[in-house]
């Protein structure tokens, strides 16, 4: 898809120019404090600019004007064929701009290029097409009236969203919050992770080339106890849609209760099991699978298939094709296209991940592959993929979300052992199984308490389907036409004829 070389992308990232401002009625903007924070690219340590760093003041100013946007009705009550128009522009703005927010997204979080390029960016336009596509072929319900009257069930914008982001796919999961958001005509306040802020704030003028007008979406780079608690304790938001860890999603909701009980929406983190049968129709493809489930992004998702459940009979044969097969993981420049596995997002994440790294030696797990931090001449923040064998649910590394490249591999013996100990934790986000036995696929499948479950494959699905999770994982869903309800109201109107 691209022919640039990694001299090529090292070129670009000198001369690049980086927008640090925030974005409040179609205008980049200081924070009002004129603080800003660094900016630090996990490739090499290279400061990439000072972002603004907003606080409650540039809150309340972005509230204020996206509330007195959405009441203007320039965008919530234009008709949803053109809200349709403007959403498709800004969906062929992002792909028109492609490269330009890969090599954003890979300076400012670490993950290679090939991947921002291929995975990042055409998810992300194809979220905003796919939502603005549906928009003009939704139809609101007549309930079953007498004769004598009419209900009319409809749905409304439910007026000013503020979304908080996480910095793994920072431009994805703002487009899966946007998509929805913006094509149902609410007003949006984004503040994207301090961790990952420069793709949201290059999308904010993109959307007013596309046409959505000024106010509709206002960027506020910042820190979570800073601008994000203000917007989530504000009176003057309707709806606060998150994506990020369930310690932060538990305290939102903590924050709409003590403020206006704000509709929170939360995509949260989970821990998810992949189990494979002996019965597993290709256990090469399987051990591929559950090395990519791991490695891909460098761990740094919430899907990660971090529990590799394996029926006791295969595992000694198995475990090995997995140790084999994760070397084709290795970390390295993500400026270079040949690269898979890049940099963690930043020194705490790194340092995290290897703390982690060390729990499984203390609990006496067995390292099989990796477990060390490479590349530290580079300045840069890179640890190896890393399998633990002989790991019980019970220890720290099967219980926790690391977030980072570390497997913990399990034994079961039993289909019911392989669901309880899947089961055993307080995520539920997605689960894999591996069988050719029909029954077993739905049987187990329908047992495991997962927004997501993948069948002889990992990280199935597309725009079409629902995404999300069950228990702490969070709640509602991201994607498909479902994401619309966390988008609006439903008002029942009953007329007397
Ligand atoms: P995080 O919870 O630390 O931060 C997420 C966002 O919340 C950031 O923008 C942060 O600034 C903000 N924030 C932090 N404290 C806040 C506060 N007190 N008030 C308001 N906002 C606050 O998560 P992270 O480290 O950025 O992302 C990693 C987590 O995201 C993982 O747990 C991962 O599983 C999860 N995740 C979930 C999904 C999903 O769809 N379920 C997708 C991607 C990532
Ligand atoms: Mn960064």
């Amino acid at each position: 898809m691209t022919t640039l070389t990694r001299a090529d992308w090292e070129q670009r990232a000198k001369s690049i120019q980086i927008e640090t401002r925030a974005f409040v009625h179609g205008e980049y903007t200081s924070a009002v404090s004129g603080e800003t924070f660094d900016c630090v690219s996990p490739i090499d340590g290279r400061v990439l600019g000072k972002v603004a760093s907003c606080d409650l003041a540039d809150a309340e100013l972005a509230v204020k004007d996206a509330r007195a946007t959405f009441e203007s009705g320039v965008w919530s009550r234009l008709a949803p064929v053109k809200r349709k128009a403007v959403m498709i522009r800004f969906a062929d703005l992002i792909d028109a701009h492609a490269e330009e927010l890969a090599l954003l997204e890979t300076l400012d979080m670490g993950k290679p290029i090939s991947d921002s390029l291929s995975v990042d960016v055409p998810s992300a336009s194809r979220a905003i097409r796919w939502s603005g596509e549906a928009i003009d072929k939704i139809y609101d319900e007549v309930a079953a009236t007498p004769h004598n009257e009419l209900g009319l069930v409809t749905r409304e914008p439910v007026g000013v969203v503020a979304a908080i982001v996480p910095w793994n796919f920072p431009l994805l999961m703002t487009c899966w919050k946007l998509g929805p958001a913006l094509s149902t005509g609410n007003s949006v306040v984004l503040k994207p992770s301090e961790k990952s802020p420069l793709t949201a704030i290059r999308l904010a003028q993109l959307a007013i080339e596309a046409g959505i007008p000024a106010g509709v979406l206002n960027v506020l780079p910042g820190f979570g106890h800073t601008v994000g608690k203000a917007l989530a304790l504000h009176m003057d938001v309707d709806t606060l849609v998150f994506t990020g860890s369930t310690k932060i999603a538990k305290q939102l909701m903590i924050y709409a209760g003590e403020s206006n009980m704000k509709r929170v929406w939360l995509e949260a983190g989970g821990k998810s099991p992949n189990i494979v049968f002996a019965d597993a129709p290709d256990l090469k493809a399987a051990a591929e699978a559950a090395a990519g489930a791991i490695a891909f992004n460098q761990g740094e998702v919430c899907t990660a298939g971090s529990r590799l459940l394996v029926e006791n009979s295969i595992k000694e044969r198995f475990v090995p094709m997995v140790v084999e097969a994760i070397k084709a993981w290795k970390p390295g420049n993500p400026l270079d296209p040949a690269t898979n596995v890049g940099a963690l997002v930043d020194t705490t994440q790194m340092n995290n991940v290897l703390s982690y790294i060390q729990a499984g030696h203390d609990d006496g797990a067995k390292l099989v592959a990796g477990g060390k931090r490479v590349l530290e001449e580079t300045g840069g923040t890179y640890v190896e993929p890393t399998i633990f064998d002989g790991v019980n649910n019970a220890m720290r590394i099967a219980k926790e979300e690391i977030f980072g490249p570390v497997l913990s591999v399990i034994g079961f013996d039993t289909e019911d052992e392989a669901v309880a100990i899947a089961n055993d934790t307080v995520y539920g986000l997605a689960a894999a199984v591996w069988t050719s036995n029909l029954s077993r696929a739905h049987l187990v499948g329908k047992a495991l308490r997962a927004g997501s479950v993948w069948i002889n494959q990992y990280d199935g699905g597309d725009m079409t389907a629902p995404f999300g999770g069950f228990k702490q994982s969070g709640n509602g869903r991201d994607k498909s036409l479902h994401a619309f309800d966390k988008y609006t109201e439903l008002k029942a109107t009953w007329i007397k004829l």
